[in-house]
Parts: C-alpha cells; sequence; structure tokens
C-alpha cells in the first residue's frame, strides 16, 4: 500500500458501471438486441446475417467508448448503416437504442459485494455519492440508476455530461459531487474501474482515485488499487488512521 498525503476522509464516491453493476454482460446483451433489430429491419437491404452484424457492432462499441468517448448510441447504428451503405429514419434508430437500453439495463445487476459495501462504507459514518456518465441519450443514464435497488444509499448524484458540461475524465463532475454532498473533494475517494476516464479528473479536483480490479483495467496512476469492493472498507480504515 502506497503511503500518501494523509486525509481526512468525508465521502465515498462510486462510478456506476463496471463499478457497482456488472455491466459487461449487459453490454453485449445490448448489442444482440440491436443486431437482432437492424437486421429484421433491413431484412433484404444487405446480405449480412445478424452475427455480422452483431461482430461489427462489437468493433464500433470498441471504437467509440475506448477512442472518442462518444456515448449517444444513435450514432453507434448510423456508423454501421453507413459503414454498409445504407440510410435510414431517425426514428427507427432511436427504437434500436431505446430497445439496447433495456436489454443492457436487464442484463446489468450489482455486483455481488456492492450494496453491503456502500452499508459498510456508510455505517462507518462517511458520505456516498454516485458520478456516471451520460448514456448519450439525455435521462437514461438517471432512468437506469433508477433501476437500482440500493439507490436510496447514493446521498449525491451526478450524471457526467448532463449535470455538467463535459464527461469524465472532465473534472467538473467532480467537483459538483463534492458540492452536492457538502464536503471538500480532498476529503472525498473516488471509486471506480477505469483508468482512462476515472483517474486524471478526479485527482484534478484533489480527490484520490480508487480502482477496482475488473477485467482488462490496467494502467494509470490511481492512488490506490483494490482487488474488489469487499477490499475498500479496509481501506478507508487504513486512510482514516492515516489522517
Ligand atoms: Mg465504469
Amino acid at each position: 500500500m502506497p503511503i500518501l498525503p494523509a486525509r481526512e476522509l468525508r465521502a465515498v464516491v462510486f462510478d456506476l458501471d463496471n463499478t457497482i453493476l456488472r455491466s459487461s454482460i449487459g453490454a453485449r446483451q445490448g448489442l444482440i438486441t440491436a443486431a437482432r433489430l437492424i437486421s429484421a429491419e433491413l431484412k433484404n437491404r444487405h446480405s449480412y446475417g445478424q452475427r455480422d452484424l452483431f461482430k461489427r457492432l462489437r468493433l464500433i462499441d470498441h471504437e467509440m467508448l475506448r477512442r472518442k468517448y462518444l456515448y449517444n448510441r444513435d450514432v453507434w447504428w448510423r456508423t454501421l448503416l453507413g459503414e454498409l451503405g445504407l440510410t435510414t429514419r431517425f426514428s427507427w434508430i432511436h427504437h434500436v437504442t431505446l430497445r439496447y437500453w433495456d436489454a443492457y439495463a436487464a442484463s446489468s445487476p450489482p455486483f455481488r459485494d456492492a450494496e453491503s459495501t456502500l452499508r459498510k462504507v456508510k455505517k462507518m459514518g462517511l458520505k456516498i455519492g454516485l458520478v456516471s456518465d451520460s448514456d448519450g441519450t439525455p435521462g437514461m443514464k438517471r432512468k437506469r440508476i433508477r433501476g437500482v435497488a440500493f439507490r436510496n444509499l447514493f446521498q449525491a448524484v451526478v450524471v457526467a455530461g448532463e449535470d455538467t458540461p463535459r464527461v469524465k475524465p472532465g473534472h467538473e463532475s467532480f467537483r459538483l459531487i463534492a458540492e452536492r454532498l457538502g464536503v471538500q473533494p480532498g476529503s472525498c475517494i473516488y471509486v471506480a474501474d477505469n483508468p482512462r476516464t476515472d483517474i486524471v479528473g478526479a485527482q484534478a479536483v484533489g480527490m484520490a482515485a480508487v480502482i477496482v480490479k475488473r477485467r482488462g483495467n490496467q494502467g494509470g496512476n490511481p492512488d490506490y488499487r483494490i482487488p474488489n469492493l469487499r477490499a475498500l472498507p479496509g481501506l478507508v480504515r487504513t486512510i482514516q488512521r492515516a489522517a
């Protein structure tokens, strides 16, 4: 464990997807749904099967999320149709997006240690917040948050890119969550899974970044790393003792 400047901890702020929610299966189910709908709609206009469309969509997903930070799924489907040399109506495209998110949400249950960890942190006297990026369809992320059974444990929520001008790693959402929780950013830690989006913005406002190990999320310079959420209360105690 690295020795870091002591901080009086007042709040723990969490990321949602892949930190609290097991979103990787949901993301896959969303793409399968989209491929099925697009395949059915395009029937006679192209020669790709549902499986081919799914494979292409996975590449687009990768490109949009990893490189372009483009979360609006309408753009993903339009990109696919563009690659196939096809165009279509907006209303139909957006319908695919809504069905995609239904499938995504239905297959993204909380990690088993999420709720118990939040309850332990709360018992330790700390406030709990949530900072999550916009899903690219305004209101969708808040709708998904409302679907989390233990959402009431979050005392404040910020949807970056909707409540703030920029998505993560822009720093505005981190400053705003501290304000909404009524604490200094320097007395918060941000617990998240993605080194590309979840470290520099939090650190820019003085939060410590904690990366929870999930599949394929190496790199970055977080202040702490933990193997799973169950390890968080122990880390919180360590930080509190140092202060
Ligand atoms: Mg995440």
